[in-house]
């Protein structure tokens, strides 16, 4: 942290200042400049609130440094993380594709979907079974029924499994069925959460909040981390901003920006990322283009009678065909498709 005095300050504040880092555990460093005097805090204390700084008598302006996370920096840990699920693998050159429908509705449309999404390469079925609808009046969900109903499906076509655990009380109950933990964009701050999720020893996937920074994804990730479970994924699906003619908007620039900053895998859901059909394929094949670390990615077979999300889930045929770019995209910039 560099605190930056005005150039009225007196000697007596730029004292206080430092006094004040001293008892916070840093050590200081004065430098004193033709019009400014800064000081510097060496220390590695990541969580003070800068804004103690900011108010006191003499100071301009306080600026950070370091990042406010360690364990999900790249400075922390400088090769990336790879995180492998049976057959897929995320990070490190590799990505791997999840599909599926939004919710998991009945067997029929599990083994349809299962079987066409394996066939064209995805490697981890997804299906919400505890859904976090908007309105209490829409489908919530098939519960554990569904849940096994997502396990079937996957296991006969030699799939993973990823789906939503929207609180504490289900992570035991879904332990058995599900290969990848996704904790859905509501829920990006439920510190409870994650902090429980940190203690198991299976693979997570954290969406960024609607309104969230990059910043406070990471510092999400790292409530996880700081539990001991190494196994996570991050996802961008989407923020909300003014534009109205998408039904979010899809932030390409957080893929190589997250790539810099950590070492986690990310990977991208452009179905809820943009939530139209037809510009499905466009965005997935931009953050592949941006070298993303892997999709997830909505299909139905009868999405215009699907119980949530039908409008941007794609057609199995349309999926497929997105398959094959994404293997030619993947190619171009040097990054292999598992
Ligand atoms: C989902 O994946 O179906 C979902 C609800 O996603 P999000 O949490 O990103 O809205
Ligand atoms: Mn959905």
């Amino acid at each position: 942290m560099i605190v930056v005095m005005r150039n009225d300050a007196t000697d007596e504040m730029v004292r206080m200042v430092e006094e004040k880092l001293q008892t916070s555990g840093y050590r200081t460093n004065r430098s004193v400049g033709v019009s400014r005097t800064i000081v510097g805090a060496i220390g590695d204390k990541v969580n003070l609130d800068a804004r103690q700084f900011e108010l006191m008598p003499g100071v301009a302006e306080v600026l950070r440094v370091s990042e406010p996370y360690k364990l999900a920096s790249r400075a922390f840990h400088p090769d990336d993380t790879v995180i492998k699920v049976r057959q897929a693998c995320f990070g490190g050159g590799t990505l791997s594709v999840m599909a599926g429908p939004c919710s998991v509705e009945d067997e029929q449309q599990m083994m349809t979907i299962a079987k066409q999404v394996s066939s064209a390469g995805a490697k981890v079925l997804r299906g919400g079974t505890f859904k976090p609808r908007t309105s209490p009046y829409s489908f919530q969900g098939l519960g554990l029924e569904g849940l096994k109903l997502l396990r079937a499906a996957a296991d006969a076509f030699e799939l993973a499994t990823i789906s939503e655990v929207m609180e504490l009380s289900q992570i035991d109950m879904m332990m058995d069925d599900v290969d990848i933990f996704q904790v859905g964009a509501r829920n990006m701050q439920n510190f409870n959460l994650l902090r429980r999720l940190g203690e198991t020893h299976k693979p997570v996937m954290l969406k960024r909040g609607l309104a969230a920074t990059i910043e406070e994804l990471l510092m999400s990730a790292e409530y996880i981390l700081a539990g001991g479970n190494t196994q996570l994924i991050l996802c961008e699906r989407g923020i909300r901003t003014f534009e109205k003619y998408t039904r979010n908007t899809f932030d390409v620039s957080a893929i190589p920006v997250v790539q810099g900053r950590s070492h986690i895998p990310i990977v991208a859901d452009p179905s809820h990322g943009i939530g139209i059909r037809d510009k499905v394929a466009p965005m997935a094949r931009a953050a592949v283009a941006a070298g993303v670390d892997g999709l997830i990615i909505e299909v139905h077979h009868d999405p215009d009678h699907a119980m949530s999300d039908g409008a941007q889930s794609l057609y199995p045929q349309q999926f497929s065909q997105l398959m094959d770019e994404i293997r030619t995209i993947a190619w171009a910039i040097g990054k292999k498709l598992a």
